[in-house]
């Protein structure tokens, strides 16, 4: 590694620093969204985590997922399916942000999609789904987060810090790989390395909870690919950092 490749994440390592002092090990969780068929760049997104045997939460779009996408995912133990959605579908209004799970459609609709969703789910994968939801852009409408239990979801996983009205447990991502309003740009990895010493700080006063690395492999540009091999490159054999799956954080 260069040398201006350390400096990139000493403030994460000066924040970890206090971690140790804790008797703390900060725990990433990496989520990639809407997969749905195989492609050149999940390829390279499973050979990464395989090459750092990272596990890697995939939200998978259950209405428009391949057979050979299940029989892959079914083959690798680093990769564990979860929902995204039914069909990714935007039901937003036109001035309003884009919503599947709520915009201009009754919590009724919204629920019968969910059930719809944890079936697919629950026969590709059967035992191996995590029983997560990740709601596309995100976003799901308050009435709907209160019954997702009815559903057959028990984890909702969404974006951010903001606690939830859902009926379910939460495991959330906190640091996007990508700046989606600068033109979908992967962010360089200096800017990763702060967002994840923000992050860290925020989860040392919610009891070490643990960051979600937030990935789309479908939009990836180089940068986003050498933001996120350089953060996997520096985390590996750290003892104060543990990439954990889904599972092992929820306990499951
Ligand atoms: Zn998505």
């Amino acid at each position: 590694m260069t040398a201006s490749g350390d400096t990139h994440w000493r403030p994460v390592e000066a924040e970890l620093a206090l971690w140790s002092a804790a008797g703390r090990t900060a725990r990433l969780w990496l989520r990639d969204d809407d997969a749905y068929e195989l492609t050149g760049a999940l390829d390279r997104l499973v050979d990464m985590v395989g090459e750092h045997a990272i596990a890697a939460t995939l939200a998978i779009i259950p209405a428009l997922m391949t057979d050979a996408l299940v029989a892959q995912v079914r083959d690798n133990p680093l990769l564990f399916p979860a929902a995204h959605g039914l069909w990714h579908r935007n039901h937003a209004g036109p001035a309003d942000k884009k919503i599947e799970l709520g915009g201009g459609r009754s919590v009724e609709a919204v629920l019968a999609d969910l059930e719809e969703s944890r079936d697919l789910m629950a026969q590709a994968f059967g035992a191996l789904a995590v029983n997560m939801l990740v709601p596309p852009w995100n976003r799901i409408s308050n009435a709907a987060a209160e019954s997702v239990s009815a559903t057959g979801f028990d984890v909702l996983s969404t974006y951010g810090w903001k606690p939830s009205t859902a009926s379910v447990d939460h495991l959330n991502t906190h640091v996007d790989l990508i700046d989606w309003q600068s033109g979908r740009q992967g962010k360089p990895a200096t800017r990763i390395a702060s967002e994840i010493t923000e992050a860290l700080r925020v989860a040392r006063d919610k009891d070490f909870a643990p960051i979600g690395i937030l990935t789309h492999h479908l939009a990836h540009d180089a940068a986003a690919w050498t933001t996120l091999k350089a953060l996997f490159n520096w985390s590996a054999g750290r003892d104060n950092i543990a990439w954990c799956s889904a599972t092992d954080l929820l306990g499951r």
